[in-house]
């Protein structure tokens, strides 16, 4: 797949394989089924009855599709993954690609990779399906149930707040190799929804334009004028901190979005919920679990938004995020 050009009937790459981007409905666009991270102790999401609970729930709650956005060596698991994808009916699209520096302990092997080390990988696990084995040897590939590859269709990256360190800056130049190799989606995690058109610059001189990448996170600075401006610029706005109710309500992020949306964001909206903890997972013994996005968050989003921003939020922003069409070069790239 050209990441210039959309095929006329775009596909989009997931764990069983791949299906049209028009198929893939309702999507959630950022969860995690499996991740285990020194920054979230206690919080380890890593055993398949558990998180295949979430997941049935997550369907229930409304979302036939959903991104696993956990990226290289933070205990993916793609074989149980793909498990969790057949047994549930869920759409399931995994990630590569890695997350900022903090979420790796130190002396972690990731961090010692070089740039072409980390593309080498990152591109593999889209091209021929992740390794069984999220570990520093490639070993024998992931089988799905269906006997197929388990790949990868997102390629993440992450940064501090207002800060990319060098394995940052390393991370986001295999991301941008990739994207180049294989059209995957970008994703780049924010810390606070900060250094986003910096984030934009960095990949848009790596060759990313802005219209390849979604900004994860970029609610947790909830302003809508500068998402307006950032949707104008091309990128893709994940929204996906709700339920923190310790920092905001789910009233403000709802604004928020509406006014983004009233400002001209319609076109660039992502819907998630980023749980994330098993301490917030129903399925581990905690709440309120990934269907609160489907059963509190979207009967109000319904109510107050017009049913075409609904279907462009949850379908076809996703739809085109993922299957790379739309995709534009920058001008200076084209001439
Ligand atoms: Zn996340």
């Amino acid at each position: 797949m050209s990441p210039l050009a959309g095929p006329p009937d775009p596909a989009v790459s997931t764990v069983l394989g791949d299906v049209p981007a028009v198929t893939l409905g309702r999507t959630n666009y950022h969860e995690h089924f499996f991740q285990v991270s020194p920054l979230l102790p206690g919080d380890a999401l890593d055993d398949e009855p558990r998180s295949l609970v979430e997941a049935v729930s997550l369907r229930a709650s409304g979302f036939p599709a959903v991104v696993d956005a956990t990226p290289t060596g933070l205990g993916r698991r793609p074989e149980a993954l793909a498990r969790l994808a057949a047994a549930s009916g869920l759409h399931v699209v995994a990630t590569t690609g890695a997350h900022r520096e903090p979420h790796y302990g130190a002396g972690h092997w990731l961090l010692e990779l070089t740039e072409d080390q980390l593309a080498e990988r990152f591109t593999a696990d889209v091209t021929d399906g992740q390794p069984a084995v999220d570990g520093p040897g490639r070993g024998p590939r992931a089988v799905g149930p269906d006997g197929g590859p388990v790949r990868a269709a997102v390629v993440k990256a992450g940064i501090g707040y207002w800060s990319i360190g060098a394995f940052e800056q390393r991370v986001l130049a295999a991301v941008a190799a990739t994207w180049a190799r294989t059209g995957a989606a970008v994703l780049v995690h924010l810390e606070h929804g900060s250094a986003t058109f910096e984030v934009l610059a960095t990949l848009e001189v790596l060759g990313v334009p802005a219209s390849a990448v979604a900004l994860a996170h970029v609610d947790r600075n909830p302003d809508p004028g500068l998402h307006a401006e950032l949707a104008a610029a091309g990128a893709y706005l994940g929204y996906d901190g709700w339920a923190r109710s310790q920092r905001w309500p789910d009233s403000l992020l709802l604004d928020c979005l509406l006014r983004a949306a009233e400002q001209g964001a319609t076109e660039r909206l992502l819907l998630g919920g980023d749980v994330a903890r098993a301490t917030r997972y129903r399925g581990y013994g905690g709440m309120p679990g990934l269907a609160h996005l489907g059963e509190r968050v979207l009967p109000r989003l319904e109510r107050a938004a017009s049913p075409a921003l609904v279907t462009a939020l949850l379908e076809t922003n996703p739809a085109r995020w993922l299957s790379g069409t739309g995709t534009t070069v920058s001008t200076e790239e084209q001439t």
